[in-house]
């Protein structure tokens, strides 16, 4: 769905992941995907934000809704956001969910579907 001009609640729904090198912050990203393909909203760059490219950042801005999905206590894709006054609506860090911040791993389906069916719950 198209945003709407003003960044109203109407807007669309957009989705940032850290993508960590970790296991957790590659399910952070994996999770983002899996909820982009359930309908849920859009994956989003989040080092475009961090870039400030300008016709990212008029998206991010106009969003309905932000979701942010991170990959441990660090909360770096919020921070993110935060460094750029972007409103953050959803936040979820994925340790919260029992997924370890370890090198990866072959779980990395199975734990991002636990992600997505607990943001999904959510939205
Ligand atoms: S939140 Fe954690 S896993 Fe994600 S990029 Fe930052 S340090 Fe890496």
């Amino acid at each position: 769905m198209a945003s709407g001009c003003c960044g109203g609640n109407s807007g669309e729904t957009l989705i940032f992941t850290c993508a960590g090198a970790a296991h957790s912050g590659q399910v952070a990203n994996r999770a983002g995907i899996g909820l982009m393909q359930a309908g849920k909203g859009n994956l989003f760059c989040i080092a475009a934000v961090g870039a400030a490219i300008p016709d990212k950042m008029e998206r991010a801005r106009n969003a309905g809704r932000r979701v942010v999905i991170d990959g441990c206590e660090d909360h770096c894709a919020r921070k993110i956001m935060e460094k750029a006054g972007l409103p953050v609506e959803v936040h979820v860090d994925v340790t919260e969910l029992g997924i370890e911040k370890k090198p990866a791993e072959p779980q990395l389906v199975l734990h991002a579907k636990r992600v997505v069916e607990h943001v999904a719950e959510t939205l």
